[in-house]
């Protein structure tokens, strides 16, 4: 269960197999369950898992989709993707498994009530016992408190579902229907909390059960620290870079239900081969063949590691011998140095298509080794073919991809999801971090006469001049994928034009067509000649569909591409959407292409706007939707005579955290702003930045972490005569109306007198807070900082937050544009 699915193949030398090795006599097992993607403590379980060599997991019930992302500008579930695999590289340094609950990150929450409602509590808690079931730990430890001393309504949630999980996995009269998909109750000993010193809050205390994780383990050559740090570095949209620390670390405990420990976590848990059976001789045979490893010629373990396989085999514990028999048959192949690949250099498994791989082996070692048989799909093959030392074997497969095979999708974004949690109906997949691979070789091989089954993910490999050899997953996708943009358009009531949208068809194979239409069912444009198709080169149309197609009020669309083959005629839909960054596997999935016509009572004053972008956002693209003429600015632009051709100035989310040398732009910002213009900033965090304080605004003011999570908070408008409520759009308390995730985040404050507040707002039982949206006129011109979170707010074609953002971009120097 972790990710295979873009990894090298690997080969570990001998120090690593002989720790490996030392593994076999290990039989237990710890589950760790926390809310995100960042929350687990890496040295812990490094220790546990690396040190102690348990089975360890890690348990986030969310992906972490409602964070923030300093990479990029992916957002919700495209975040959580991204963190999946940021938490899965994370676990193959620190070794442990990665699991999910279909819990939705949804944003920050200030209790456990909210989170649990949100996520829904009976799926989210059955969806842990699945997975102690499934996993069946000897422990379970929280990252938090059941209270509020978590710090977030998810923390305490998790804590809250863990111990309501330690109990229902042993009820069989809890989620019975479970027990239809292979599992059974499971009692774990005892649930304890990982209690921490964090954030100017320490939880632990003396009186509680603390153990030193500081261990250096020689057989890999760092500290248990090194090795957390190394593991945590891998949260990149997090910005979580670590340093790696050596020597003495305590961890504590604080006991929560179950049998007591006093002196260890796993105290009066047998995690040796007798639990399995007490006559077994496995164990001494391990210590044997740990004392006789030759590190200079591996192989020579071989024959005893039939012998223990042998033995293991005949184990009667189901759970064991499956868990036992996978290390063992990977340390016969990591003994003879026994290298097996499936790549293939196409770019996807194509619908209809067929998909050509090459199946390489070399044996590296004298031990005889037969491969008996190869299966994958409808192909088999038997070749009987001994595996010369040395020698590389290979066979090339064209592997059919029938039309009805599903694309690949991530199975919790195969359907549409609720607002705070997934849904996924196949119960074996709950729980997964990431899809079993698409295809997979069964290799039946013959080792010193035992037979052993060898998976073999197939797998794309590119040699990239700068990167070296560069391994991604297998997607199946259709022949065809289409692309409307923009996604969301907003429509001006007052002046509605007809909306003209850019359709990209983008071929995954050569495909060709007598004509093709673009539309929907009430509407198409048809284009009667023949098209060629080509894989690579995606062509894309102009469309201008009438103004009469927009209703009064918002509406998705699905554009279609429909294919016309004489009689035959073929529909596509499906956009891809892609995300990619170096640290992670390639991302890939699915949605239905639609457009979202979203009507709104619009006005607009001036014309032309200068964006700096910051940290990354999709502001520009909806100001362009609003009429305005955007131009991307540069640290170049930034000077008076460029400046002044702009009507507004708006800086990207966190331009100020992320340009150090904003602060020398200051006073030339500050005459634009002076002479007329009008400069809006969006937030920026105040993490390590006091520095700033003086240099955003004309006069100076501190951003707090103040912030209004809940996206229906209620708001009141200081006074509806300021000008930012009045022109050009009247702003009412309706404009607040269906924003998604949140209002706002790190608010201004030690603003007053020099800037006016213009709302107020606040969560429910929280004092108001009235820094969201502040405004200081200076000179002939006006500046404005908000934290209210446009960057969500836009791209998803809020109404009133174009209305509220036209007027804070508008110049009110300017006369509103009749026309526009
Ligand atoms: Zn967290």
């Amino acid at each position: 269960m972790g990710s295979a699915n873009a990894q090298k193949p690997t080969q570990q030398n001998s120090a690593d197999i002989l720790h490996a090795i030392k593994k076999l006599n290990v039989l237990g097992t710890v589950l760790y369950v926390a809310a995100h993607p960042d929350d687990e403590n890496t040295r812990l379980l490094a220790y546990l898992a690396k040190g102690r060599q348990y089975r360890t997991g890690y348990l986030a019930l969310t992906r972490g989709d409602g964070g923030q992302n300093l990479i990029g500008d992916e957002q919700g579930v495209e975040l959580g993707l991204i963190r999946t695999q940021e938490l899965l590289a994370a676990r193959r340094v620190d070794g442990a498994e990665q699991f999910f609950s279909r819990a939705f990150d949804f944003g920050y929450s200030k209790s456990t009530e909210e989170a649990l409602l949100f996520w829904d509590h009976e799926k989210v808690l059955s969806d842990a016992v699945w997975v102690i079931r499934k996993f069946r730990p000897d422990i379970i430890i929280t990252r938090f408190p059941e209270d509020n001393r978590a710090g977030h309504g998810h923390h305490s949630a998790s804590a809250v579902i863990a111990h309501e999980a330690f109990v229902a996995a042993a009820d069989p009269k809890r989620f019975p229907e479970q027990f239809n998909f292979g599992v059974t109750p499971w009692q774990a000993k005892r649930i304890m909390w990982n209690t921490f010193s964090f954030g100017g809050n320490n939880t632990t205390a003396e009186n509680q059960l603390k153990i030193d994780v500081g261990d250096y383990i020689p057989l890999i050559g760092k500290s248990i620290g090194e090795i957390a740090g190394e593991s945590r570095s891998n949260h990149r949209s997090q910005g979580f870079g670590s340093s790696l620390s050596r020597g003495q670390v305590m961890e504590y405990f604080d006991h929560i239900q179950g049998d007591k420990a006093s002196t260890d976590p796993m105290e009066s848990i047998d995690c040796s081969w007798k639990r399995v059976s007490s006559k077994l001789s496995i164990e001494p045979m391990v210590v044997q063949l740990i004392m006789g490893f030759d590190m200079q010629n591996p192989a020579a373990s071989i024959p005893q590691l039939i012998s223990i396989r042998k033995k293991i085999s005949g184990t009667e514990d189901i759970y064991w011998k499956q868990i036992k028999l996978a290390e063992v048959d990977r340390l016969i192949q990591l003994c003879a140095g026994l290298h097996l690949e499936a790549l293939t250099t196409e770019d996807y498994a194509v619908q209809g298509d067929t998909l050509k791989f090459a199946i390489t082996m070399n044996n590296r070692s004298s031990v005889d080794i037969k491969l008996k048989k190869i299966h994958i799909g409808n192909i088999e093959s038997t070749p009987s073919q001994v595996l010369k030392k040395n020698q590389n074997w290979a066979q090339s497969i064209a592997l059919p991809i029938s039309l009805d095979k599903p694309i690949t999708q991530p199975y919790w974004l195969e359907r549409e999801m609720n607002k705070g949690s997934f849904n996924v109906i196949d119960q074996k997949l709950i729980g997964l971090a990431e899809n079993p691979p698409v295809y997979e070789v069964e290799a039946l091989i013959d080792v010193l006469g035992e037979e052993i089954v060898f998976y073999i993910p197939v797998q794309h490999k590119h040699v990239d001049p700068a990167k070296g050899e560069v391994f991604q997953p297998i997607y199946v996708v259709p022949p065809i994928s289409v692309l409307s943009e923009p996604s969301v358009f907003v429509v001006n009531k007052n002046n509605p034009v007809n909306p003209i949208f850019k359709e990209t068809i983008i071929p995954n194979t050569r495909i060709l067509f007598d004509s093709i239409s673009i539309g929907n069912t009430a509407w198409s444009i048809r284009m009667n000649t023949p098209i060629r198709f080509e894989s690579g080169y995606p062509k894309s149309y102009s469309i201008e569909m009438p103004a009469s197609e927009i209703g009064n009020h918002v509406e998705k669309k699905s554009l279609i591409l429909q294919g016309f083959q004489g009689v035959n005629r073929k529909a596509f839909d499906k956009r891809m959407k892609t995300i990619q960054y170096d640290h992670i596997p390639t991302q890939h999935y699915f949605i239905t292409n639609t457009t979202q016509f979203m009507p709104v009572d619009l006005k607009i004053a001036g014309s032309k706007i200068g964006y700096l972008a910051g940290a990354g956002d999709k502001v520009p693209a909806a100001l362009m939707q609003m009429g305005f003429n955007v131009t991307m600015l540069s640290q170049d632009d930034i000077v008076l005579g460029k400046l002044n051709q702009f009507d507004a100035v708006v800086m990207g989310i966190r331009a100020y955290n992320v340009h150090e040398w904003l602060e020398q732009k200051h006073e030339i910002l500050m005459d634009y702003v002076r002479q007329g213009g009008n400069m809006v900033v969006q937030y920026n965090t105040s993490n390590n930045s006091p520095f700033f304080r003086d240099k955003i605004g004309p006069k100076p003011f501190s951003i707090s972490r103040g912030r209004v999570t809940e996206e229906d908070a209620d708001v009141s408008l200081f006074d509806d005569t300021d000008p930012i409520l009045n022109f050009p759009n009247k702003i009412t308390k309706a404009d607040f109306s269906d924003w998604i995730q949140e209002r706002g985040i790190y608010f201004a404050e030690n603003f007053k007198p020099n800037y006016r507040s213009v709302l107020s707002m606040h969560d429910k039982n929280e004092s108001a807070l009235d820094g969201s949206l502040i405004v200081c006129n200076e000179g002939k011109g006006r500046f404005i900082y908000t934290g209210l979170v446009f960057f969500r707010e836009l791209p998803a074609g809020v109404p009133g937050s174009f209305r509220l953002f036209a007027n804070i971009i508008s110049n009110p120097n300017k006369k509103m544009n009749e026309s526009k």
